[in-house]
């Protein structure tokens, strides 16, 4: 039987667009090379490529299989030694495609295998791929493909345990929910996290798995109850004392891509906070944050599909809520990832006096980047979030809704 493969629409059309990318994904990565990847570059006489396989392809002593048996060295200037001076690849020029490394002929694909279907999705580290996917106005569908041989390879098994007729009641839900353009996406959000946490408290079953479905429905149906969460405030100074802590963690610790950097800079530097070890929040910072939220949210009057796509792309892409140790601590990760887009964007409007989409491309593909496609600053920053007590709805709420 030939196999299905689901994905987010617009994922088959994605093009690499090469020299004209603002964001290269040839530089600064760490670029694992597979056993055969490695031989066959290695091992080229090809006058263009042999010399340079000698300066950049170097023998992993602290390989753990044929996945990660070389490694990549950049060049001086953090790129890599095959681009040419047009920016495209002289391995795919001189050796053909079948020739790049496992890392090189996937990105920015990404595949999973759950039960007979194979997911395929993209990542927003690439520029391309935000503008692609996240662009799409009438929201972010899914339709089907069938596979070629070599993506029917790249396709991992994730999941074991959980059954997939009961995962996907969880994330259709979601991703349903999280499309409502009745409610503004705050709320959404909002109620996504009162799902998890109710997912949280209740066993791994079908039944209670639909009942929590079942609730939910009830009380979506109820208008008063649906008001009442519109009407959750948030809290500013809880909100930039946290963007300012987890902004730190991103940036001095970890990060080394200069286009976040700037972002997170016009962050500092528009809502003047100062140094972001400094914990003290003063009133011109607060006064500069309220103002700028109105013109975030102002952005966000006729552009919420583009956050709104994200999340329904996370969802999918992160097979939502089992992802972590708990559903509850699963939205943790969406509500930050969303909340600290959100605060740049914020920074953005302060600095600049208004949000656009490219402001919005920006922020999401640096700050994926940077930080969620990067698996040190991913680790650090879920330690952060752990330390700072998000577990608790209340909290997570506060955190999250934009007020203006
Ligand atoms: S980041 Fe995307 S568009 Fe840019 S060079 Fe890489 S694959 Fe191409």
């Amino acid at each position: 039987m030939e196999k299905i493969m689901l994905v987010p629409k617009g994922t088959e059309q994605f093009r690499c667009i090469g020299a004209a990318c603002e964001d290269h994904c040839c530089n600064t990565w760490r670029v694992d090379i597979d056993r055969v990847g490695f031989m066959k570059v290695s091992t080229s006489s090809n006058p263009v490529i042999k010399p340079l396989a000698k300066k950049a392809y170097k023998i992993n002593s602290k390989a753990t299989s044929d996945v990660n048996y070389g490694s990549m060295k950049m060049n001086d200037k953090n790129e890599c030694h095959f681009l040419d001076e047009n920016k495209w690849c002289q391995i795919h020029k001189e050796l053909g495609e079948s020739a790049l490394c496992n890392t090189c002929s996937i990105y920015p694909r990404i595949y999973r295998k759950i039960g007979n279907v194979i997911e395929k999705s993209l990542t927003f580290s690439c520029p391309e791929v935000v503008r692609t996917l996240l662009l799409q106005q009438e929201g972010l569908s899914f339709e089907e493909a069938y596979p070629q041989a070599n993506e029917l390879i790249q396709s991992k098994a994730t999941l074991s345990g959980i059954p997939e007729e009961l995962m996907w009641k969880v994330r259709i839900f979601a991703i349903t929910l999280l499309q409502e353009r009745g409610l503004s996406l705050d709320t959404r959000i909002l109620l996504l996290g009162i799902f998890s946490d109710l997912l949280s408290k209740e066993p791994l079953t079908e039944q209670s798995v639909e009942n929590v479905i079942s609730l939910m429905n009830q009380r979506l149906a109820h208008s008063q109850y649906v008001q009442a969460i519109e009407e959750v405030k948030g809290n500013e100074l809880v909100q930039i004392q946290l963007h300012k802590e987890l902004l730190r963690t991103t940036v001095e610790e970890l990060s080394f891509n200069v286009r976040y950097v700037e972002v997170v800079n016009q962050f500092i530097v528009g809502l003047q906070t100062g140094p972001l070890e400094d914990k003290v929040v003063t009133e011109t910072t607060l006064q500069k944050y309220m103002a700028s939220q109105k013109i975030y949210q102002q952005f966000n009057e006729t552009h919420s599909y583009i956050l709104e796509n994200y999340v329904v792309h996370y969802v999918f892409t992160n097979v939502f809520p089992y992802n972590s140790q708990t559903p509850l601590q699963a939205f943790g990760d969406i509500a930050v990832n969303y909340q600290l887009i959100k605060a740049l964007l914020i920074g953005m409007a302060a600095h600049n006096g208004k949000v656009t989409v490219d402001d919005a491309v920006l922020v999401i593909q640096s700050y994926t980047k940077a930080v969620a496609h990067n698996n040190k600053s991913y680790k650090t920053l879920r330690q952060k979030i752990k330390e700072s007590n998000m577990e608790s709805l209340a909290f997570l709420f506060a955190y999250i809704k934009t007020n203006g």
